[in-house]
């Protein structure tokens, strides 16, 4: 990455046709630089105007007046990046956002890398690491849920939650080698007790928000659902009752949907990435044979199965073929066509799975039920968004070794180890939180994360 005392620029918009393109520009000479591009209508030159203030005004470049402009000023250190910075809002097109950058560039600036604004902010002390990764999943999110949580992680939620958690273990750390150094003085003494209660807290915490991974992930990224059952028993309807749009073709005629079609959409607070399959059944026909044996392959490695039966019709061999299935991914079982007369035998399904619903996909009647099942197979029932939670394999990693150490230092004391043994573990413990917060982490880490942010963030 460019070094610190570069002045950097980039188009902070996203690219394309808009309202307003957002030039951003920051570093020290982020105020002369913009000065050399924009002219200000009433004349007055934004290095003598004072922080959080707007000028409107032209940018010129190659002495032509290249388009209106407003222009924002932040100064050093009130800025998102921690550093002087000016933005410069124009028409939003392409061509003339390009030209806008091109004039700031060639007055001094250097482009930004992909996510230079955020590493800065990081580095100047303005954002944690979990914090700054915040910013791109607020950015990248689908959902409500979503985005309240990224923007409760961006407000420090997980932040808070770590330095508790290792501000506690250092104490206990701390006290631990103060007391093996200088055994002659007076320092309190720690009892095993107050460690025990210590790895004990630790533990609880550190696993609770290993748990809000998985949650998070079927908020964030969505879960694999496949929807399934024998032909004809309303798989196509029940996708379009859930996407709200016609996008499967139903028909009367049994084997009409060849191919898998894939939607994502939400339901309740979890992204499903759906696909409705050709049925399960045996076929001769060749080109239904690939949607049949592409079915199954999802089948087996899909998130969630959302199983379909017919109310109006009994069990037949395909069915129970599904129910085997069924038992071994996480299914909703969905009868469907309860409008029509039962035929169907629900004892047998209520043996093999767990979460049962009946449905009228064709009235569209229960979709609320599919949601509340979905969210509670999803564990988002459980989400507080308001609490921080765990957004990615980085993060994972981090509290999953803290975790592992504390149970170490916790076993260690329990087999009478000397102190020296459990202060190691704990400082294990203590240093992938470091990492995780970014108080203490490789350069090649922290690369990679902002490597992952789009170029303007
Ligand atoms: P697929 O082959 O499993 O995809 O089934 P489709 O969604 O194409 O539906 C097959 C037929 O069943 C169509 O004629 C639908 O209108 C009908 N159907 C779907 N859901 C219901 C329902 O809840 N009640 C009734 N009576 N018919 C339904
Ligand atoms: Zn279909």
């Amino acid at each position: 990455m460019n070094d610190q005392n570069t002045t950097i620029a980039a188009i902070s918009t996203a690219q394309g046709e808009g309202g307003i393109g957002v030039i951003r520009i920051s570093g020290e000479r982020a105020i002369e630089i913009a000065d050399a591009v924009f002219k200000n209508i009433n004349g007055k030159k934004l290095a003598d105007m004072k922080g959080y203030t707007a000028a409107y005004g032209s940018i010129q470049y190659e002495n032509e007046k290249l388009d209106e402009a407003v222009a924002l000023v932040f100064r050093a250190p009130h800025s998102y990046t921690g550093e002087n910075v000016v933005e410069l809002s124009c028409h939003g097109g392409i061509y003339i956002s390009r030209q806008v950058l091109r004039a700031v560039l060639e007055a001094g600036a250097k482009p930004a890398e992909a996510g230079e604004f955020t590493k800065r902010a990081f580095l100047n002390g303005k954002l944690d690491l979990t914090e700054a990764e915040a910013v791109m999943d607020i950015i990248s999110a689908k959902s409500r849920s979503a985005a309240r949580s990224a923007l409760s992680v961006k407000d420090g939620a997980l932040r808070r939650k770590i330095n508790s958690v290792k501000d506690d273990l250092l104490s206990i750390a701390a006290h631990l080698s103060a007391w093996a150094d200088y055994p002659e003085e007076d320092i309190a003494e720690v009892t095993d007790e107050m460690i025990f209660d210590s790895c004990d807290k630790a533990i609880a915490a550190l696993s609770h928000l290993l748990d809000t991974y998985d949650i998070g992930q079927a908020v964030k990224q969505g879960i694999d659902t496949v929807i399934a059952g024998r032909p004809n028993v309303g798989k196509s309807t029940l996708m379009n009752l859930l996407s709200g749009y016609e996008k499967s073709i139903v028909t009367d005629i049994p084997g009409t949907t060849r191919d898998v079609v894939e939607d994502t959409v939400l339901v309740g607070n979890v992204l499903l990435r759906l696909s409705d399959t050709a049925g399960l059944r045996d076929t001769d026909d060749k080109v239904e044979k690939i949607g049949v044996d592409r079915a199954k392959k999802r089948l087996e490695q899909c998130g969630l199965l959302l199983a379909v039966f017919d109310n109006s019709r009994e069990l037949d061999d395909d069915d129970m073929q599904l129910l085997e299935t069924a038992a071994q991914v996480p299914t909703i079982a969905i009868i469907n066509k309860t409008d029509l007369e039962n035929q169907l035998d629900i004892t047998v399904i209520e043996s093999k799975v767990k979460n049962i619903i009946t449905i009228s996909a064709a009235r569209g009647e229960g979709r609320e039920a599919i949601v509340e099942a979905v969210e509670k197979i999803a564990g988002t029932d459980r989400l507080n968004p308001s609490e921080g939670i765990l957004s990615n394999e980085r993060q994972r990693a981090n509290v999953r070794n803290a975790l592992a150490s504390v149970r170490e230092a916790k076993a260690a004391l329990e087999m009478g180890m000397t102190y020296d043994a459990v202060t190691v573990s704990l400082e294990d413990a203590i240093s992938e939180l470091l990492e995780m917060t970014g108080e203490k982490t490789g350069d090649e880490v922290i690369d990679r994360v902002f490597h992952n942010f789009c170029v303007g963030k």
